[in-house]
């Protein structure tokens, strides 16, 4: 329970943040609210975020994408 470097609040899982996140946008109506949440590699947790895409899953997919390239060659 020592919390994570982000110093976001950590949830243990999908289904966690995902319901975290619908109760967030039940309630708030305006200002920055959590738009999604995302796969912590640093608490192995979940944490809610209002930045689109700024984790590693678009970087991954452009690799994979590269990486498909080579095969195709
Ligand atoms: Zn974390």
């Amino acid at each position: 329970m020592t919390g994570c470097s982000t110093k976001k609040r950590r949830y243990k899982n999908d289904i966690d943040a995902q319901q975290a996140l619908n109760e967030i946008k039940k309630r708030a109506a305006r200002d920055k609210v959590p738009i999604r949440f995302y796969p912590c590699s640093l608490c192995n947790g979940f944490h809610l975020t209002s930045s689109p895409g700024h984790n590693g899953k678009p970087k991954e997919l452009k690799l994979y994408k590269l990486f498909l390239k080579y095969l195709h060659k």
